[in-house]
């Protein structure tokens, strides 16, 4: 088998798909995205592509071995996504090839079905850089995801953020906890995801006024520059600590499993694919450390998150955005031919039998919805002297 050639579809809301095309008429589907830099990143797949067409698509490690050190030149943000969306495509392929699902390649699924996770949103639902945090618009989402069958969520609680802000906005912060934890009662699991906003000062003020909430996880207290932060972090609190979406390979994980995070959270999309994550995976059992895959993105990259999450033992929980978080559900469930193996049932998603991805993705759908031009950015905050705030 060869491969003859590819395909790139600019999708709303920021996202990209990747079809690679063989001579045996198989094709594979992948997410190489990072948002924000859909151009940028279809330009990194177009150069990447070189060491792939007229290949053996079934050789995945070799190509991922040429891909990200052929060029002399690596690592990064936008080398690595190139490189996780073709991984993604041609473990599709192989599992067609082959007519098993992917994680039957990585050694057979390890669970029966996966936990996943909703985004609740105290803004509007669709729009995602709402600096506004309405509790009234935090509970009606947080029931869309219980109707749903959902028993666990996330959420940012905090708006913009000085590096050492005022104990009104930290109380602020506790207090859209505290409610939505009287909401859901102690049945549901609650996350907290802050967006690299704080600074390590901050943290340790902060952490000790959330410690009776019992969260599952505290994601991103501070951004990910800070890795050696993180052990002051975790010896500051019981809050378990969560980070990792913005590292891109396992040599960046290396120092971040030693601080005594609680669990490790890289993208398929982003650090390297399903080959690299898998290692990753495997470095942080040896820390007793999760993996809770990074996913507020794609179809196309959740499903190899799934399939990933079904053959590693040592997975928290799947994040997802299936209708709410970035856009519609029939946005996200539309480009699958059937998307009912998507279906959240007491919120598990039950272990998929088809080949590949274990989805089809509907060709014609994706087409149709396809743009020529996607420009769309993370909104710019601004402090309120003008300067730069983080989202
Ligand atoms: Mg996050």
């Amino acid at each position: 088998m060869k491969v003859t050639g590819f395909e790139l579809f600019h999708m709303d809301p920021m996202w990209l798909f990747l079809k690679i095309e063989t001579d045996e008429g198989i094709t594979g589907w992948g997410e190489p995205i990072l948002e924000g830099k859909a151009h940028t990143v279809a330009a990194a797949v177009d150069e990447m592509m070189d060491h792939v067409i007229g290949r053996d698509p079934m050789h995945i490690e070799r190509h991922w071995q040429r891909m990200m050190k052929g060029g002399f030149y690596r690592g990064g943000a936008v080398l690595n996504s190139a490189v996780s969306g073709i991984d993604q495509a041609l473990w599709d392929i192989a599992g067609k090839k082959l007519g098993v699902p992917i994680y039957q390649l990585l050694g057979g699924a390890v669970r029966d079905r996966i936990r996943i996770y909703g985004h609740v949103n105290g803004g509007d639902p669709w729009d995602f850089g709402n600096p506004n945090l309405l509790i009234e618009n935090l509970l009606k989402t947080t029931q869309v995801q219980l109707d749903r069958g959902l028993n666990a969520i996330k959420f940012n609680p905090s708006t913009i953020l000085e590096n050492i802000d005022s104990p009104k906005v930290l109380k602020e912060i506790v207090h859209r906890v505290e409610v939505v934890r009287d909401y859901v009662g102690d049945d549901v699991d609650i996350m907290l995801d802050f967006h690299g906003r704080f600074s390590l000062a901050m943290s340790r003020r902060i952490f000790p006024m959330l410690e009776h909430l019992n969260l599952m996880f505290i994601e991103e207290p501070v951004a990910p520059e800070y890795t050696s932060h993180f052990e002051l972090i975790v010896n500051s609190t019981s809050i378990p600590i969560a980070t990792g979406e913005r590292l891109f390979d396992r040599s960046e994980y290396k120092d971040l499993l030693r601080t005594g995070i609680a669990v490790a959270q890289p993208d398929l999309s982003h650090a390297g694919g399903i080959s690299e994550v898998r290692r990753i995976a495997a470095i942080a059992e040896t820390y007793n450390v999760d993996i809770a895959p990074h996913c507020p993105i794609g179809p196309i990259s959740l499903a190899a998150c799934l399939q990933l999450d079904f053959a590693t033992p040592n997975v928290l929980i799947q994040e997802q955005i299936i209708g709410l978080g970035h856009g519609p559900k029939s946005e996200f469930l539309n480009y699958f031919v059937d998307s009912s193996p998507m279906e959240a049932k007491n919120g598990y998603i039950e272990l998929m039998t088809k080949p590949g991805l274990g989805v089809e993705i509907d060709e014609k759908a994706v087409r149709a919805a396809s743009k020529k031009i996607n420009r769309k950015r993370f909104p710019e905050w601004t402090h309120k002297d003008g300067s730069f705030a983080e989202w």
